[in-house]
């Protein structure tokens, strides 16, 4: 079993021929709400993959929270974790040009109430093999999920993502780390990933980095680094797939995969999801992500 501790959020999503300068009204082309957030693109993924999860969080006292919270319990996902906050629910405010450029508000919402754990989280994370952490949360709450893995000896699987400096104490929870490559640069100031991920080998035990569509990266203190090519797809829409990657990675591995092995099935899940239009929405299945991983 997984437990996500993270974020929950709808896209509100415009797409529009050029973004609109200030002072300015332009009318779009199209307008989709999809239910995002990384913690909760993670749960779902991790999900489909095939885990039991658990997600901890909070949407808001409105419309969106509720149908967040359905989005999520019908892609699968234990949500007696998810509180309602009072306020708003975390958005999106995502603006696509015909470039297929776009520009992003993110307005945290509930996801902002997330500072600890509540009543009953404690026991879902130690119920579980490992607990997903990403930073679109006060990082008070990552912190409090992290120490409460620690002490039930959970594995803590932390992607770094929105970029930002790490408190010590964070690094000194987390046993597997997965930054993407832009991540790992923000991390440790190297732009060349080999170079990043022996860096953050100092301070974590073990490494991922993704690298797009030159596949994924492993380091572990003590071996030698091994480079897991992705599938050669033709990508139409990344939003989310290194999302779909570390839910995959981790359901693999808590079955009690190697690693090399679960980031080649992590990979055939986000090179399905990489085809397909949406976050969440493009998410593959268990059989779907087997199949393709025998091929
Ligand atoms: P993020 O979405 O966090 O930026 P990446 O872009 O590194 O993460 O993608 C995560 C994983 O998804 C990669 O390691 C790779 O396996 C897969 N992936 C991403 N883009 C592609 C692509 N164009 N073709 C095939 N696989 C891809």
């Amino acid at each position: 079993a997984l437990a996500v501790l993270g974020s929950t959020n709808m896209d509100l999503v415009a797409y529009v021929p050029t973004a609109p300068r200030r002072g300015e009204t332009v009318t779009g082309s199209a307008f989709r709400t999809v239910p995002g957030g990384k913690g909760a693109n993670q749960a779902v993924a991790a999900a489909r993959a095939g885990g039991a999860v658990s997600m901890i969080g909070a949407v808001g006292a409105d419309d969106l929270g509720a149908r967040l919270r359905v989005a999520l319990t019908e892609a699968g996902v234990h949500t007696d974790g998810l509180r309602t906050a009072p306020g708003a629910s975390g958005i999106a405010h995502i603006v696509v040009d015909d470039e297929g450029g776009n520009s992003i508000i993110v307005v945290p919402g509930a996801n902002g109430t997330v500072t600890g754990l509540a009543d009953g989280d404690e026991d879902r994370i130690a119920a579980a093999g490992a607990l997903l952490l990403q930073l679109e949360i006060p990082l008070a709450g990552v912190l409090a999920g992290a120490r409460a893995a620690r002490r039930h000896g959970v594995r803590v699987i932390l992607t770094p993502a929105p970029a930002q400096p790490l408190p010590p104490e964070l690094l000194s929870l987390t046993d597997l780390l997965v930054p993407n490559e832009h991540e790992a640069a923000a991390l440790t100031g190297r732009d060349d990933p080999h170079e990043a991920a022996a860096e953050l080998l100092t301070l974590v035990p073990e490494v991922v980095v993704t690298l797009g569509a030159a596949g994924s990266l492993y380091a572990v203190r003590g071996a030698p680094p091994v480079v897991v090519p992705a599938r050669q797809v033709r990508a139409s829409d990344t939003t989310a797939a290194g999302d779909t990657f570390v839910g995959a990675l981790a359901v693999a591995s808590g079955e009690g995969c190697a690693m090399p092995e679960a980031m080649a099935w992590a990979s055939a899940a986000s090179a399905l999801s990489v085809q397909r239009e949406g976050a969440s929405a493009s998410m593959p299945y268990r059989a779907e992500i087997d199949a393709l991983a025998r091929s």
